[in-house]
């Protein structure tokens, strides 16, 4: 029967011998495969082969395969069905077996066994023809009636079932859309037959013979079915209702109404998901990704786990703003405007921001270099970047990376990983749903390291104008254009960004405030701020500007405005207690006794809690007097002061000196003490230091050693080597915190000469500089922020190394006619300067005494 234009099966079948159920062509079949020669063929056979007519086996059914391996072949049955092997399943629990999905092609019949082992194959010859259905009119006019008479009872049958589901009208589709000579093959493995009828329709080979053997299984299914609704009728109302609600399957393999529905709602998002990728305006790249996904998505059932993460990926990509942006309207005036009105002070990183931003209005490119401002926290750093992004009427989003430490979390994750997801950067841009926002990278000197790869090479490719314009994150996997993104980076020190990093940027310094700043800072910015947040006006509360500077000398001390801030909240959320109480009238006056006594606190509440219910048509009205926030009400609000001018006190005994040191945080003032005692000349140093500060321990006490005759110093028993039986401590007091860098050398040396001289420090002074073996003293960075600790501190003397005379042009006039700077190049001027009334006096005596 086999015809020149069908297609044709392999003449040689490797044979799968089945004993339960019989695949007829046309149909799909699930059979599970234990036996040792069957096993054999799908190991050798399927699971090895490569092309498709590896997946085409024979099947023969009906006959069970002896499960030893010796035993010869059964006798087989002569007529088999050719089928493609779609899906095999392996497992070996209970036992191991495979587990084989196969879909009958057509009929064969066995020509003649060519092996037995490991699996028997055949030689074979095709019955049934497998073409693409062209024959249909000839196949009908052949058979006439009879197949006539067929597609009658079908329709009949087909009909008896619910139409209202859909598998069911699908049929009913396909009785009308399939060749009718198909049809006997397929009704038969639907409706119920035994296995012995479908071996009898399997062994019809000829059509007609097929559609007369098959007819009156119709009949029989057909009057089994109206037998059943006679038995239901009165119920048969409820019997549709319980179809419609719950999911009741007629038949094998047809999903149920509920099932179906959702299928199609889906159905229908799937298409509108492809109809925005299509409208999007994504990258072609983009696009054709995009489209696959889709192909695959539509053939996907939706219980698959990669369903999801195919639709979470695609609704990603239209979501992304590929093509969507801000205009800029960028004007210097403006800009210079908005930033002098948003922020006080910080005049040179203004001028900064203004430059770069004048040459992006006059030359519409981003390949300059990444602004990355430096400071201390809560100078303004982020609120700077936020107002370049105002001025230029950009989005803002702020990724902060302290602590990332997984190259992933900038470049997202692969998307065969568990939970991937896409890197902070195309995250962002998701949210603000815009491709030219401002971005600024928060905390860059926190990035971490990890097994996970950098996450600092992986900014590179971001920041890199050059390579930027192609960016591909892991996750999305197609390129997405950075190159309009404008990043913006902060950091509280350079010391710790990956050199690398580093070099991509351009480094703005943003050193802490003066008091004076501060103060302005709080009364033109904070303090407005937090009247705003806490619902109260300035007619309510006064805080005065000496009020402000107590709180930033006693109770903060710190280089920005952060903690500042918080007390000012603090203050604020206070105030808003007694406004909201109405009990502004009474505390006023009374203030000072507040302070005064526990008892009369408790009876000014008792006082004015009865004031407040009789008179609550007041708490409306605004405050006649302000609250006045005064030293007294400070300390009522937040506690004792935190931090007191100690620094008398501390430099009441020989061996101390303040040294000025610089942090992350902003500069600090630094107590360093020594002692002596008896012992062999060993020198302890404590308060976590690193190994640079040990070496200018080291040499601190070795140029003192050499130059102790010059000085008349000695040890405890009157000797000029001051280690003889000596041992001296050197302690850093916060002992908590790791310091490190030379810029203490010049403080070692004044206090240890303190030590050995029995004589006091001036405990106005503090100084900072590197020392040399020879006594030269060399410049330190930082000279701001020390400098701003010092005066913050109350200091009036620093000094400082001769070469960074220059650096004290950046500090603010006011703080500098506060202050004495001494310019030293040696160590005799350091010494000199330290103490009252110098410190070699003895070498004059000496070089005086020589003249002689
Ligand atoms: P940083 O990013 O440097 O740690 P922030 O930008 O978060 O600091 O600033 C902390 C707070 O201080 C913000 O509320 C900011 O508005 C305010 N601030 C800091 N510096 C100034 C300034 N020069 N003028 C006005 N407000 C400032």
């Amino acid at each position: 029967m086999a015809s020149g234009s069908a297609i044709q099966i392999p003449s040689r079948l490797p044979l799968l011998l089945t004993h339960e159920g019989v695949l007829l062509p046309g149909s799909t079949m699930r059979t599970s495969v234990d036996s040792p020669r069957n096993m054999q063929l799908v190991r050798s056979r399927l699971l090895k082969g490569t092309s498709l007519r590896s997946t085409i086996i024979g099947v023969i059914p009906n006959t069970s395969d002896p499960t030893s391996d010796c035993d010869d072949l059964p006798s087989l049955h002569r007529i088999g069905t050719a089928a493609l092997a779609v899906q095999v399943v392996g497992s070996n629990w209970p036992k191991p077996h495979y587990t084989l999905l196969v879909t009958g092609l057509c009929r064969f019949q066995i020509l003649q066994l060519l092996k037995e082992k490991p699996y028997p194959v055949a030689e074979v010859e095709q019955l049934d023809r497998l073409e693409q259905f062209t024959n249909q009119h000839k196949s009908e006019e052949e058979l006439g009636e009879l197949s006539e008479q067929f597609y009658k009872y079908a329709v009949q049958l087909v009909e008896m079932l619910d139409m209202s589901v859909p598998a069911v009208a699908k049929l009913r589709r396909l009785l009308d859309n399939l060749p009718r000579e198909v049809l006997p093959d397929i009704l038969t493995s639907i409706i119920r037959t035994s296995n012995q009828e479908k071996l009898q329709i399997l062994d019809a080979v000829r059509l007609e013979e097929r559609f007369k053997m098959t007819i009156p299984l119709l009949v029989r299914q057909i009057e089994g079915l109206k037998l059943l609704q006679k038995t239901r009728k009165p119920k048969q109302d409820d019997d549709k209702r319980v179809v419609a609600i719950r999911p009741a399957r007629r038949i094998n393999h047809i999903p149920s109404a509920t099932e179906d529905e959702e299928e199609e709602e889906d159905h229908d998002d799937v298409v509108m998901l492809e109809k925005k990728i299509r409208t999007s305006s994504m990258s072609e790249q983009a696009l054709k990704v995009c489209l696959k996904e889709i192909k695959r998505l539509k053939k996907m059932p939706q219980s698959m786990p990669e369903y999801a993460l195919t639709r979470n990926y695609l609704e990603l990509m239209v979501e992304l703003p590929w093509n969507k942006s801000t205009k800029d309207r960028l004007e210097i005036r403006a800009a210079r405007i908005l930033l002098d009105n948003d922020h006080y002070a910080m005049e040179k990183l203004k001028k900064r921001v203004l430059e770069y931003l004048a040459v992006r209005q006059l030359k519409n490119n981003l390949k300059g270099p990444i602004l990355c401002f430096v400071g201390p926290p809560g100078v303004g750093k982020t609120s700077v970047g936020r107002s370049i992004a105002k001025t230029l009427g950009r989005e803002f989003h702020r990724i902060a990376l302290g602590g990332v430490c997984d190259q992933s979390d900038i470049r997202g994750h692969r998307r065969t990983y568990v939970g991937s997801m896409p890197g902070r950067i195309i995250n962002g841009l998701k949210t603000v749903g815009v491709n030219n926002p401002v971005f600024l990278l928060d905390e860059v000197d926190k990035l971490g390291k990890s097994l996970q790869g950098d996450p600092a090479a992986a900014l590179l490719e971001v920041l890199d104008p050059e390579q930027n314009h192609s960016f591909t994150d892991h996750y999305l996997n197609v390129a997405f254009d950075l190159s309009q993104v404008l990043f913006i980076a902060t950091a509280n020190t350079t010391a710790t960004i990956p050199p690398a990093l580093l070099d991509r940027m351009e480094i703005i310094q943003v050193p802490g405030y003066t008091q004076e700043e501060k103060i302005e800072i709080a009364h033109r910015h904070l303090i407005p701020k937090q009247l705003e947040q806490h619902g109260l006006t300035p007619q309510q509360i006064q805080i005065p500007q000496v009020t402000t500077l107590d709180i930033i000398t006693r109770y903060t001390r710190e280089a920005g405005v952060r903690s500042l801030d918080r007390k000012l909240g603090a203050i604020c959320r206070a105030v808003a207690v007694k406004v909201a109480e109405g009990q502004h009238k009474e505390t006023k006056p009374d203030r000072a006794e507040v302070a005064e006594g526990e008892d009369c606190k408790e009876h000014i509440t008792e006082d004015a809690k009865t004031e407040s219910i009789s008179d609550t048509a007041d708490l409306a009205l605004p405050p006649e007097m302000p609250i006045l926030i005064d030293f007294h009400a400070l300390k009522d609000i937040l506690g004792p002061p935190m931090y007191e001018m100690e620094v008398s006190e501390r430099l009441s005994q020989p061996g101390v000196a303040i040294g000025l040191a610089w942090t992350p945080l902003g500069g600090e003032i630094m107590f360093v003490e020594a002692s002596r005692m008896d012992g062999e000349g060993q020198l302890t140093l404590t308060g976590q230091l690193g190994d640079v500060m040990k070496e200018s321990a080291h040499l601190a006490i070795s140029w003192l050693r050499s130059n102790a005759k010059r000085y008349q110093l000695t040890n405890a028993s009157g000797s000029f080597d001051l280690l003889d039986n000596t041992d001296i401590h050197l302690h850093f007091p916060a002992g908590a915190v790791t310091k490190d860098g030379p810029s203490a050398g010049v403080t070692i040396v004044t206090c240890l000469a303190s030590l050995f001289s029995g004589r006091l420090v001036c405990s106005d002074v503090a100084m900072t500089g590197e020392i040399t073996l020879r006594g030269l003293v060399l410049p330190v960075g930082g000279i701001k922020d020390k400098v701003l600790a010092a005066h913050r501190a109350g200091l009036k003397r620093i000094i400082i190394p001769q070469r960074n005379e220059k650096d004290l042009e950046e500090i603010a006039m006011n703080v500098r006619q506060d202050l004495t700077f001494v310019m030293a190049s040696c160590l005799d001027e350091v010494l000199n300067a330290a103490f009252d009334g110098g410190f070699s006096v003895k070498h004059i005596v000496e070089r005086l005494n020589s003249k002689l």
